[in-house]
C-alpha cells in the first residue's frame, strides 16, 4: 500500500475477506494492527514474534555483541516460557540481569513490549491454535520475492500485474509439489504403526511433528504421563503425547480425526468450513464435473 492509512487497511483487509468462504474465515491473524480484528472479528490475534524482538534489541544500544548474544538467550527464556508462573520467573531474572545497566531499555519493555504479553508469550498464545506461524516472516519472504519479480521494471499496474501473476503462478507449482510428495511419498521414518492411517492423507510436515513428539514420549515417557501440556494438540491440533499413550495404550493407531483438516489439506480446493453438507464439498463438485467430462467407455472403467 502506498500509504499505511486507517482507510487503505480497511480496504485491503475487506477485500481480502471477500477471498475466503463466508463458513471457514482466518482463525488467527499474526497483526500489528488492531484493525484486522475488526473485519474478522473471531480471529485470534498474535503479534510477530520476530518484530517485537527487532524491537526489544534495538534499545539495548551499546550491549556489545557478546552481551546481545546472552541477551537474545535470556528475552527468548522470557517469551518461550511455557506457564505464567515460569514466565513471570523469568521476566523477573531479565529484569534484575539488565535493569542496573540498560535502565531505558527495561522501561521500554515494561511499558511498551508487556502491555501485549498475551499475544507473543507462548504462556498465553500456548492456548491459541496457530499452526506455528508465530511472525510475519512468510509475508515479508514473499515480499521480497515479488520485488525480485519485478526487478527494476517501471512498468505500468498491468506490467506489476503480469510479474505478480507470474510469482503466484510459481508459488503454486511448489505448494502443488509438497502436496504430491505428501500424497505420493512416504518417508522411511514413518513407516510405524502410528501411522497406519494417516499415510496419504496427511502433510508430511505435520508427520515429522508427531514423529518429534513421540521421541518426546520415549525420552520422558513418565513426565509426559503426569504432566503432557497438550502443546502440540492446543497449538498445531496434532496428538500431543498424552494423547499418543492413549492410541498406544488401545493398540490402536493415531485415528485420522485426530489431525486438524489444516494437515488433511492436500489439494488447492479452498476448504469451505465444516457446516456445509457432502454433496456442496468442492472435492466432489471437481469428481463431479470430472465424470461429466468422461467418455461412456471410461464411465464403464471407473465403475
Ligand atoms: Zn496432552
Amino acid at each position: 500500500m502506498c500509504a499505511e492509512l486507517k482507510e487503505n487497511y480497511e480496504w485491503a483487509l475487506n477485500f481480502l475477506k471477500t477471498l475466503y468462504s463466508p463458513t471457514c474465515l482466518p482463525t488467527v491473524i499474526v497483526t500489528d494492527n488492531e484493525l484486522a480484528l475488526i473485519i474478522f472479528p473471531n480471529a485470534k490475534r498474535l503479534q510477530c514474534t520476530w518484530h517485537i524482538q527487532k524491537n526489544a534489541y534495538s534499545k539495548f544500544l551499546a550491549a556489545t555483541t557478546k552481551e546481545k548474544i546472552e541477551l537474545e538467550n535470556d528475552w527468548g527464556r522470557v517469551i518461550r516460557s511455557e506457564t505464567v508462573t515460569l514466565f513471570d520467573m523469568a521476566l523477573d531474572s531479565f529484569v534484575q540481569k539488565y535493569d542496573e545497566r540498560y535502565p531505558e531499555a527495561i522501561k521500554y519493555i515494561h511499558e511498551t513490549v508487556l502491555a501485549n504479553k498475551e499475544y507473543f508469550a507462548y504462556a498465553w498464545t500456548n492456548e491459541i491454535r496457530y499452526y506455528g506461524i508465530r511472525t510475519t516472516n512468510r509475508v515479508e519472504g514473499a515480499h521480497n520475492i515479488f520485488k525480485q519479480y519485478l526487478e527494476n521494471s517501471r512498468g505500468g499496474f498491468i506490467e506489476c500485474w503480469k510479474h505478480m501473476h507470474n510469482m503466484f503462478r510459481s508459488h503454486l507449482v511448489v505448494i502443488k509439489a509438497a502436496f504430491q510428495k505428501s500424497i505420493n511419498f512416504r518417508k522411511h521414518e514413518h513407516n510405524i504403526a502410528e501411522f497406519r492411517g494417516l499415510h496419504h492423507h496427511v502433510s508430511q510436515y505435520a508427520l515429522d511433528k508427531i514423529c518429534l513428539q513421540l521421541a518426546r514420549l520415549k525420552k520422558m515417557r513418565s513426565m509426559c504421563e503426569i504432566f503432557c501440556g497438550c502443546i502440540l494438540w492446543k497449538t498445531y491440533g496434532l496428538p500431543c503425547a498424552h494423547m499418543l499413550l492413549q492410541y498406544r495404550s488401545q493398540g490402536m493407531p493415531i485415528p485420522l480425526s485426530a489431525i486438524d483438516s489444516q494437515w488433511r489439506q492436500l489439494n488447492l480446493v479452498p476448504p469451505i468450513g465444516n457446516e456445509v453438507a457432502f454433496d456442496y464439498l468442492p472435492q466432489v463438485e471437481i469428481l463431479k464435473n470430472k465424470w461429466v467430462d468422461f467418455t461412456e467407455v471410461e464411465k464403464l472403467k471407473v465403475t
